[in-house]
């Protein structure tokens, strides 16, 4: 009988320190990211096995795109209905950004 729990995990990486703007939505909440997988035992990654390739990921829409700023994954949503400051989702009912508070014109 087999003790051993090994598998393939993916794991994201960060390649980016600061963000990037995203030209979906136009925020500054699009980081370069990459995802590798390693061969784990235990739960411990031992080896990587594959390097992705690296993509431009958008915290606020989720809107993805490659290094060179192709459109790979236009996130649907309506970007006028969100803040221009923080990204929140707005109804048109509200006056005020329930996430920073900016008065909405
Ligand atoms: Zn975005
Ligand atoms: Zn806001």
């Amino acid at each position: 009988m087999c003790f051993l729990i090994a598998g393939i995990q993916p794991k994201t990486v960060d390649l980016d320190s600061h963000s990037r703007r995203c030209s979906s939505c136009g925020l500054y909440q699009a980081r370069l990211k990459r995802i590798d997988h390693y061969i784990s035992l235990f739960f411990v990654r031992l080896v990587r096995v594959k390097k992705g390739d690296p993509f431009i990921q958008c915290q606020s829409c989720g809107s993805v795109f490659s290094e060179s700023g192709e459109t790979w994954y236009q996130a649907t949503g309506r970007p006028e209905n969100r803040c221009s400051r923080c990204g929140a989702p707005l109804e048109s009912a509200f006056r005020f950004c329930p996430g920073c508070g900016k008065q909405i014109q």
